[in-house]
């Protein structure tokens, strides 16, 4: 008796285990991929992570972020519900994992993986993300990128001219920003994050003025129609991107300010200096207090 009711202790605990392991060892397991045909052969996925670009057409697919590595088969078999022809090439716009999280599962197909020369430095060894007290190990070398590049790089497939070009010190020291001239598409990388928050990586030598720069470049290539693809969030366009950049300026400027009356990150948190745009764009990756301290640092260290 005490022996069978000993058993069943330790099965109930172990199922309780085992679903416990499966729960938080699988976080993507009910992450579906979506896709928006964006213009003429360029392709949007969302699912985790980064926003993926997509161009397809007779000279196969161009691709650009694979979020993490649990979605690389989701991912693969989204995109050949759009195309059967091959993945050529993969961008990753900068280091980050939920960019380049599925590098070394694309890799393994064959196809050549190309970034900032900075991001297959970062990549290659192990990192540490202040911000989220983050260890990252060095990615194994399948996973790095086989093409590196100093300030720009052009494309030419599918009747499309795609330029990629370096965005020094922003989100991080290894953004690119890829421009689909002839679709009039733009996908920012994480320069742009869509309707919350931005994160700037100081221990990825980011800034909010690299970030504010960069923005102010893409403005500069923009027109009422053209179709910008952000890091993170929803299809974009100029109006809002410019209303990202208004914002990202006031962000600065308060916190810069405070930062030179030589208040310490907690009275900082403690004045809610972002009390009227908490509201709009407190709600997304990061909430308040957590941006606040963020881009403390940020501009701390950019000091
Ligand atoms: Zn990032």
């Amino acid at each position: 008796m005490n022996y069978l009711k000993k058993l069943t202790v330790i099965i109930a605990s172990l199922a309780t285990a085992s679903s416990l392991y499966a729960h938080s060892h699988d976080p993507f397991e009910k992450v579906q991929i979506t896709s928006i045909n964006v213009n003429n052969g360029i392709h949007m996925l969302m699912g985790q992570g980064g926003n993926i670009g997509l161009s397809v057409g007779e000279d196969g697919i161009f691709m650009i972020d694979d979020q993490f590595a649990p979605l690389s088969k989701k991912i693969k078999t989204s995109i050949s519900k759009i195309s059967k022809k091959p993945i050529k090439f993969l961008i990753n716009t900068h280091w980050h994992f939920d960019h380049t999280g599925g590098n070394e599962n694309f890799a393994k197909d064959g196809i050549v993986i190309v970034s900032h020369d900075n991001v297959r430095k970062r990549m290659s060894k192990d990192n540490f993300i202040k911000a989220f007290n983050k260890k990252i190990p060095a990615a194994k070398k399948v996973a790095l990128p086989m093409v590196t590049f100093n300030d720009s790089i052009s494309f030419f497939l599918n009747n499309e001219e795609i330029e990629i070009i370096h965005q020094s010190n922003a989100h991080t020291d290894g953004d690119s920003v890829v421009f689909f001239k002839t679709s009039n598409v733009i996908h920012t990388g994480d320069i742009y994050f869509n309707g919350f928050y931005p994160f700037i990586d100081s221990s990825s030598k980011g800034s909010i003025d690299g970030v504010i720069k960069s923005v102010n470049y893409i403005l500069t290539r923009v027109d009422d129609k053209t179709k910008i693809i952000p890091g993170h969030g929803k299809l974009s366009n100029k109006n809002e991107l410019i209303n990202y950049r208004d914002t990202l300026v006031i962000l600065r400027d308060r916190m810069k300010s405070l930062v030179k009356e030589g208040k310490t990150v907690e009275e900082v948190v403690a004045l809610k200096p972002n009390a009227d745009l908490d509201k709009t764009w407190g709600k997304g990756f990061l909430n308040p207090e957590k941006f606040l301290r963020i881009l403390y640092d940020v501009v701390k260290s950019n000091n």
